[in-house]
């Protein structure tokens, strides 16, 4: 019998267009196959530099995403009480001349009643500029509440970060640290990135209380106790001193460990960096400066071509016992002296009378340990020296923090020495010639193959700052920073440590701000707060509360909104966020807040306007909806200016735009849509609003949509939102004039730009001439001026001295104590709030919750196909603390926190540290939202971890929040938990919010395909 011709590569339909994926952070690049008028398939795009073709379940998902019965069909006016769900359609142009009409007389009275707050969007670009022309300081995206701490904690020690600033340099490097990694964050990079490790044989060591995903395929597991990542770092870097197992030479070259700290004990000057009269940082040097050398020789200095750490383990004068009084040698420092192949690091017999130099001075030898007596008297202390000598205390040795942090000290000891071993006895390098900031020529590239990765699992603490900063000190001390093998920058980063933009505060003739409503403040006069030292945006980012605050604070803007406190509003404008829901801690009282009422009857948050592509569980606290289309529907840019996708090796952005017309797309009752991107509609509102930049003097609208402001747009001349195919001819990249076939030429181009960066200029970006370079033609940077990675940092300084009652800011008195404390120049440790404000006794365990890698956040979980691998979270916990509280497996069970109880189900897991409890993100939904089933499992059995989080401390005196940023402390959480007295439904429920959930048809994807397929 002969056999049947079968096809064995289909095509999966009839044509495919390539766009960016959405359905979650990563931004990967796909081809969206459609087959007659129908998505057929979705493939990731091999071309793409994100993700080469690597496509994930939820990428993959994205087609029930865009057929979701969730969509908003039409604009929403309120009819019933906020929050119950009750809306009557209206038309785009009653909803946008409602939303005109309400925003326009706050303009013109004060723009500041306009709170404008978004969640994961990928347009902060236009968002934050829109807010600031619009005039108002209160405006944040999510960050606050997702990894500020991460960020910020990169942005001012190396001016970069993990994920969208960074990445470990995954080809090269032969040790691998997971630091408290939530699953997406990155995505298929990461999976990528594991994949090479693997193959190559390096060694990966997750860190994490819980082994899940990346962790799960970790050659090590360390099941730390939740907030303890940065007493195991400060361990590993005591382990690290002790050994003199650090780079020496890197730290000076490249980093502040030189730099002269005045030690004046109450003086107004202590703690802050010496200088000279052009403010330019001063260090000891033993050999007095040479006059500064010109270019040319400059560039006939020879280059270091080995392991210099090697020359510190031999001649070891990085202090294990650093001296406390002006030693009579002070070691010193050959950095790159004589032309010396390999600078040296060695005591100096006799070189003991040296004097300050510049820091950045070459051919000189500056001391790292000692103290200094100035010219003008005052006494000086090189960076490393406290560094040493606040590390080396044994309260931070393995033996003393093994405990807490639930690590045996055995344990802490061999990892520094693995990844002492790693860095410095490989002897790796690559042989890529190169020349430094200073002219200097460089045969090679000494490689330091340690790589780390880090995110919300050691962020969302209230001490996170500081850990994620120390995370970075031990990369810095491992000279682990853009070498080969190490952490390496993605362009635009690094930035000038902290980044040159401070927030906006003031406005201008014409209504708008200064500057955009977010940045980063360099000392107290950068503050958004009033003469009295009191907030001025309503979420108090960049008050004496969160000084550092640069993502702002999602988290407080309701309650504060609510409060009137710094003072009331009168328009809440919100984007994709749950703030009801899974974005809100202290969900109960949120919904509340959302609805209540003041003594006229009058809501307190007299409006909201709520922008969402889904009937989210926010979606019912709007008075007006405005419906955002699907990914697949409209125009984005995923913009350099924005939330870079770039890697180590080049420059990229992105653009998503239709695959399919909504008018095209009905819902899935078959009833015609009209939705609009949100974007576009919020330049449509800046025309009719005669906002400066996004209307003529003819009152017509400059843009007609997003994706003309995409190509014309300027932000400064020549830079626009999109930095490929620049110029009028398309012929330039990074800057350049628009040019009106730009987003043809990204569509032609597979929706993406990428260029690459010069092979010199790959590593020590920091201070690689060709680098410097290259990224400030692309507009990156403002100079070519090397950039000082800070080890200790004078910005925390800076609030420190103004708590201690010096300059003319200084804080209220209820914030003294507090910002005196935290805002250490170094990092510190200290017991998260939530557990030091609460009884071990009561509450022994801490809880956290971590998003699936098979979902991102609410997005996924009302998604069919998504929803078939999990319907419902349950709290796993392991067996050995089941049995310590007599739980069973699947037993119903009480966990109760300092702030409220929940019922749920309990699941064994040997994947956890035995004091931590966890369980999946925002599987739990409300009753009637997401136009979910009435009986869907999402609503009867899953839960929400969020209903015990608290916003604020057990103490309530503020924020559960980090006190240096105000991230969000999600992951503080302490609980108990014992048997439940009822089983089947968890707890809390509450009112199903109205509307046609259960008149739905089930979706019925590819039955007609599959009929047409078979006959
Ligand atoms: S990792 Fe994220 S962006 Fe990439 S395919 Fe998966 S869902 Fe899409």
């Amino acid at each position: 019998m002969q056999e049947p011709a079968l096809n064995l590569s289909p095509s999966p339909g009839d044509e495919f267009k390539t766009t960016t994926c959405y359905m979650c952070a990563c931004r990967c690049g796909i081809r969206v196959w459609i087959k007659d008028g129908q998505i057929r398939y979705i493939q990731g795009n091999p071309e793409h530099p994100v993700n080469k073709g690597v496509l994930c379940a939820k990428g993959s998902a994205g087609i029930m995403q865009h057929y979701s019965p969730a969509r908003l069909r039409k604009p929403l006016l309120r009819t019933g009480e906020r929050g119950s769900g009750e809306f009557r359609e209206i038309e785009w142009d009653e909803a946008l001349a409602l939303a005109t009409s309400w925003l326009k007389p706050i303009r013109e009275r004060n723009p500041d009643e306009l709170a404008f707050f978004t969640g994961r969007d990928q347009s902060q670009a236009l968002t934050g500029w829109w807010a600031q022309q619009f005039g108002t300081v209160n405006y944040a995206a999510h960050g606050g509440f997702c990894s500020v701490n991460m960020a910020a904690g990169g942005l001012y020690s190396i001016g970069g970060s993990f994920w969208e600033f960074g990445e470990p340099d995954w080809e090269h490097t032969h040790y691998f640290m997971l630091w408290g990694v939530a699953e997406d964050h990155d995505s298929n990079p990461i999976k990528l990135g594991l994949g090479k490790l693997k193959a190559r044989g390096a060694k990966i060591v997750a860190i994490n209380p819980v082994r899940t995903g990346y962790g799960a395929i970790a050659d090590e597991w360390i099941g730390i106790r939740p907030g303890t990542d940065g007493l195991f770092a400060f361990a590993l870097i005591h382990e690290l001193l002790r050994a003199d197992r650090i780079d020496l030479e890197y730290l000076v070259r490249y980093a502040n460990a030189h730099w002269l700290v005045i030690r004046n004990p109450g003086g107004d000057d202590d703690g802050l960096f010496a200088r000279d009269a052009e403010g330019h940082a001063l260090c000891w040097a033993s050999t007095p400066p040479q006059p500064s050398p010109s270019r040319c020789e400059r560039e006939g200095a020879i280059a270091p071509t080995g392991s210099s750490q090697s020359a510190a383990s031999s001649q070891p004068t990085a202090p294990s016992q650093p001296p406390t009084t002006a030693p009579s040698q002070p070691p010193a420092f050959a950095h790159s002296v004589d032309g010396d192949a390999t600078p040296s690091l060695s005591h100096r017999e006799g070189e003991g009378r040296g004097g300050v130099a510049l820091a950045d001075a070459i051919d000189i030898h500056p001391a790292v340990v000692g103290e200094y007596t100035l010219p003008d008297g005052r006494v000086a202390i090189p960076v490393f020296q406290l560094l040493a000598e606040r590390y080396l205390d044994p309260q931070y040795s393995p033996d003393a923090v093994s405990e807490r942090c639930g690590i045996p000290a055995g344990t802490i000891r061999r990892i520094a020495r693995e990844m002492a071993e790693a860095a410095f006895d490989s002897n790796f390098s690559l042989p890529i010639a190169w020349t430094d900031s200073w002219g200097r020529e460089h045969r090679e590239m000494t490689g330091r193959p340690v790589a780390m990765h880090a995110m919300r699992g050691i962020s969302a603490h209230s001490n996170g700052f500081h850990t994620c900063r120390a995370l970075h000190v031990l990369q810095m001390l491992l000279g682990a920073v853009d070498a080969p093998g190490s952490f390496r920058y993605q362009p635009p980063f690094p930035k000038q440590v902290p980044p040159a933009n401070r927030p906006g505060k003031a406005r201008r003739d014409n209504g708008t701000l200064d500057a955009a409503p977010l940045g980063f403040v360099h000392g107290p006069e950068d503050l958004v707060v009033d003469a009295d030292g009191r907030p001025k945006r309503i979420d108090h980012a960049f008050s004496w509360s969160y000084p550092l605050s640069a993502h702002g604070l999602l988290h407080t803007v309701i309650r504060n909104a609510h409060a009137g406190d710094p003072y009331r509003i009168d328009t809440l404008l919100m984007f994709m966020a749950n703030m009801s829901w899974n974005s809100a801690m202290n969900t109960r009282e949120t919904m509340r807040w959302l609805t209540d009422r003041d003594t006229n009857g009058e809501y307190r948050i007299p409006r909201i306007i709520y922008s969402d592509a889904y009937a989210s569980e926010m979606v019912a606290y709007a008075d007006l909806v405005l419906p955002d289309t699907t990914y697949l529907e409209r125009h984005d840019a995923i913009s350099l200016l924005d939330r870079p996708i770039s890697d180590a090796d080049g420059a990229s952005d992105a653009i998503r735009h239709p695959v399919f017309d909504p008018a095209t797309q009905p819902d899935s009752e078959g009833r015609a849509r009209d939705v609009r991107g949100f974007q576009s509609v919020l330049l449509d509102l800046g025309a009719r609003l005669g906002l400066p930049g996004m209307s003529n003097e003819d009152g017509s609208a400059t843009y007609r949509d997003y994706a003309d402001y995409m190509v014309h747009h300027e932000r400064a001349p020549g830079v626009g939102l999109l930095a490929g195919w620049r110029g009028e001819d398309g012929s330039e990249s990074g800057k350049g004039a628009p040019n009106p076939q730009q987003l043809q030429r990204y569509i032609e181009h597979g929706g993406f730009w990428h260029a690459p960066i010069p092979e010199s200029a790959r590593y020590y970006k920091m201070a690689n001439r060709d680098y410097l370079q290259w990224a400030h033609r692309f507009g990156f940077i403002a100079t070519t001026a090397p950039i000082v990675l800070q080890l200790y940092s004078e910005t925390l300084q800076k609030f420190r001295l103004a708590a201690q009652g010096h300059g003319a800011l200084q804080p209220p008195a209820e914030h003294r104590e507090r910002v005196a404390t935290y805002f250490d120049p170094l990092p510190i440790w200290h017991e998260p709030f939530e557990g030091a404000q609460t009884d071990s006794g009561t509450l022994p365990l801490s809880a956290i919750t971590q998003r699936p890698m098979f979902m991102y956040h609410a997005w996924g979980s009302q998604n069919a196909w998504l929803r078939q691998i999990a319907t419902r979270n349950v709290l796993y916990l392991h067996p050995h603390t089941a049995a310590r509280y007599g739980i069973a497996d699947e037993d119903w069970i009480e966990v109760s926190s300092h702030h409220g109880t929940i019922t749920v189900r309990a699941k064994f897991a040997g994947n956890v540290q035995p004091d931590t409890v966890w369980t999946w993100n925002a599987i739990g939904k409300r009753k009637g939202a997401w136009k979910l089933a009435k009986d869907a499992p999402e609503a009867g059995q899953g839960f929400l971890l969020n209903h015990l989080i608290s916003d604020i401390t057990p103490r309530g005196d503020y924020a559960n929040a980090d006190p240096v940023t105000g991230q969000a402390a999600w992951f503080d959480l302490r609980v108990s938990i014992r048997k439940a007295d009822t089983a089947g439904m968890s707890a809390p429920q509450f009112l199903p919010i109205a509307g046609d959930a259960d008149t739905i048809r089930s979706l019925r994807y590819g039955e007609a395909m599959r009929r047409k397929d078979h006959g």
